[in-house]
């Protein structure tokens, strides 16, 4: 672990294999930015935070595993957008692919998966915006389609810091299987809107106006990649089987073994499928 106080309220940790985790310190009232993707991190992201104050509020920018898993082991209430709590509900990764996918990621949670593990799902759900005023600092959450349609961002005006979730990620395209494209350059454009110092993304390390940019540009050339295959007459097949991006979120770090070939050949399939899709109802996409 290696968190980084980045203003006077807020502490971000990147280093845990999966989403980047983040503590809003509210005169010792803690909100938290996204659970840490494996239980072994969240014990101890968990004990990190209770040693700042107490642990209020959890929220989740979107419903996908690396986000969400680390509820299991917080206290505090769990905020989401409706949409989050329903899909967690509805179609929660099964317990064989949370089993299998521990066993690489983090063996000594097993027995937890195996066991009393279950999906745990916002308590307060977010339709549109929510002010939180806790010890009279304000914390905005607002909900907003980007990398799913069931984002919310969270921001701290005081100290003009705004969390993204995988609407942005410095680290590189996450997959984009659950977003649609259009929604996916919209986010950003809201996220332009924003008043802030420090960007703190859903994976990658804590960036900047100029972060925002440079991550629409590599949108941009998968797009166009996707675009320009099509316009030479490639099938939907052919564009699919073609282009690839690279995978900086899955795959093997210095701690972690990571995602398998085959579940992130998948994520690659499945988000220029995407692409395809969204080019072929809206081509004018390509000049985004
Ligand atoms: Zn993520």
């Amino acid at each position: 672990m290696a968190p980084q106080k980045i203003s006077p309220r807020v502490t971000v940790e990147i280093e845990h294999f999966g989403s980047n985790n983040s503590i809003i310190d509210c005169d010792g009232r803690l909100v938290l930015v996204d659970s840490p993707h494996c239980l072994s991190d969240a014990r101890r992201w968990r004990a990190f935070a209770e040693s700042l104050g107490d642990i209020a509020f959890i929220v989740n920018s979107d419903h996908h595993p690396d986000h969400t898993i680390g509820n299991y082991v917080m206290p505090g209430w769990i905020i989401g957008h409706s949409i989050t709590r329903e899909r967690l509900l509805t179609e929660p990764p099964s317990r064989e692919y949370l089993i299998d996918l521990m066993q690489r990621l983090d063996p000594e949670s097993v027995p937890d998966f195996e066991g009393e593990y279950r999906v745990r799902v916002p308590d307060i759900c977010v339709h549109d915006h929510l002010e939180l005023s806790i010890n009279d600092v304000l914390v905005d959450l607002r909900y907003q389609r980007g990398h799913t349609r069931n984002n919310l961002l969270t921001y701290l005006p005081e100290d003009r810091v705004l969390f993204t979730g995988d609407i942005v990620c410095e680290a590189g395209l996450p997959s984009f299987q659950d977003s649609c494209i259009q929604d996916w350059f919209d986010a950003l454009d809201v996220v332009e809107q924003y008043e802030f110092d420090y960007l703190v993304p859903g994976h990658g390390v804590v960036t900047d106006r100029d972060g925002v940019q440079r991550y629409r540009e590599l949108g941009r050339a998968v797009v166009a990649e996707v675009s320009a295959l099509l316009s030479r007459g490639a099938t939907s097949e052919e564009v699919i089987a073609r282009v690839r991006f690279e995978d900086n979120i899955h795959v093997a770090t210095e701690t972690c073994i990571g995602y398998s070939q085959e579940v992130i050949e998948s994520f690659q399939t499945r988000s220029i499928e995407r692409i395809v899709e969204d080019l072929h109802a809206e081509p004018e996409l390509a000049n985004r």
